[in-house]
């Protein structure tokens, strides 16, 4: 048998919804052809999908950064302040409050309340700003935070991650983000986040949540001179996990933004790696549901074509983002804009909730939403001035 018959063999039982090795996944994102590689990983989205498959979603939500003070320093950020800068800000509850109402104002379901490693920010701080959200927003879902976040509460409270999840779900935290995970094997993590918590101590801290009904997204920073293998390895963490757990929703591949950090210079994923690698997550996650196109950090097109590539969902309208911004993502987009392409990449677009259900099924453009003012913004931080559309009054950090 030739080499490329072994190949497709294995994408003939990957596409069939066979398991395949970590060994056979990095093979086939090595060498398969990449148009073969997307079709198999679109045959076992559409199997998956059944009689929803022609659907893609995307959800409306809104980043809220609450400081950038950071003690972790990871060197491909471009959003924190060492802590005694005097470029640190924070922001007060009844600003983040004000942009929470904005959010249910322009129909958003869900935030992400992200920020630095702050210094004095233990578990306490987020029990009070979660309950005052919920308190005063019951309809919006806090999915926010990560493994790293966690770590560094429970250090600065004194109690254990497990008792920090408790308390931080108990005020109003529904899901984790699946923030820091960056890249998880200990070469590559350690290259760029020396000062995070381990790759196997983030996907412990992550199992515990799920073991106590918290569920999360889990994420993957492409491009900061990770090997391929690494790639591969940092999937199947997450699988290994997963096939315990089942917590994990969704998998977000998202590429390194070269701007305002310390690793500017290294080579950047290309879009042929990153759609490369949706398909591959498709074909090797076989127990995680959702794989999220990026269209934020490889630009709409690519974003599109993810949708070919095994991806089921689009991302966000992102009412305000700060942090790959400053790293230099510049792409823009607004409600409209989205559904628009995801038709045009042959979907029916649906507006999702945090958990996956279809709350708005755009089957029909005449009754497309309207409103105007449902835009991704790149921020009221990340560039002198903003971008912010005038009606949401979103104010300068400063
Ligand atoms: S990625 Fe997060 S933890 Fe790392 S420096 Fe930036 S804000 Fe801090």
């Amino acid at each position: 048998m030739t080499e490329n018959a072994d190949l497709q063999s294995v994408l003939d039982r990957a596409a069939a919804g066979g398991r395949i090795t970590p060994e056979e996944a990095l093979e086939l994102y090595r060498s398969a052809p990449l148009h073969a590689l997307g079709q198999a990983a679109d045959a076992v989205r559409r199997r998956r999908y059944g009689s929803i498959a022609h659907i893609a979603t995307y959800i409306i939500e809104r980043n809220i950064n609450y400081t950038n003070s950071c003690v972790t320093a990871c060197k491909f950020c471009a959003f924190y302040a060492p802590p005694k800068s005097d470029k640190v800000w924070t922001r007060p509850l009844e600003d983040i409050l004000r942009r929470c109402a904005e959010t249910v104002e322009l129909g958003g379901t869900q935030i992400m309340f992200q920020g630095g490693h702050h210094p004095d920010y233990g578990v306490e701080y987020y029990e009070e700003h979660f309950s005052a959200i919920k308190k005063a927003f019951p309809q919006l879902v806090i999915h926010s935070l990560g493994a790293s976040e966690i770590e560094h509460m429970s250090r600065i409270s004194g109690v254990s991650a497990e008792e920090a999840i408790r308390r931080i779900h108990a005020a109003g935290l529904d899901s984790f983000a699946g923030a820091g995970a960056e890249l998880l094997p200990a070469r590559p993590r350690t290259a760029i986040a020396p000062l995070k918590e381990s790759g196997e101590r983030w996907l412990e801290i992550m199992e515990i949540a799920h073991s106590l009904g918290v569920e999360s997204t889990s994420t993957m920073l492409m491009g900061t001179g990770e090997t391929n293998a690494e790639r591969i390895e940092h999937l199947r963490m997450i699988r290994d996990v997963q096939d315990r757990t089942g917590g994990f929703r969704a998998f977000i591949p998202y590429t390194y933004q070269p701007e305002n950090n310390h690793l500017k210079g290294r080579t950047q994923a290309t879009i042929f790696e990153y759609l490369r690698m949706i398909a591959i997550a498709r074909l090797f996650l076989d127990n995680v549901a959702h794989i999220q196109g990026s269209w934020l950090t490889v630009g709409k097109e690519a974003g599109q074509l993810s949708l070919h590539y095994g991806a089921d969902d689009l991302g966000s309208v992102m009412l305000e983002e700060n942090v790959v911004s400053s790293a230099g993502a510049r792409h823009r987009s607004n409600r409209m804009e989205l559904i628009d392409l995801i038709r045009k990449a042959g979907r029916v677009p649906a507006q999702r909730a945090t958990t996956y259900e279809h709350l708005l099924v755009h089957d029909d453009p005449a009754n497309d939403p309207v409103d105007d003012r449902v835009v991704s913004h790149i921020s009221s931080t990340a560039i002198e001035g903003g971008t912010a559309h005038p009606e949401l009054k979103l104010i300068d950090a400063g």
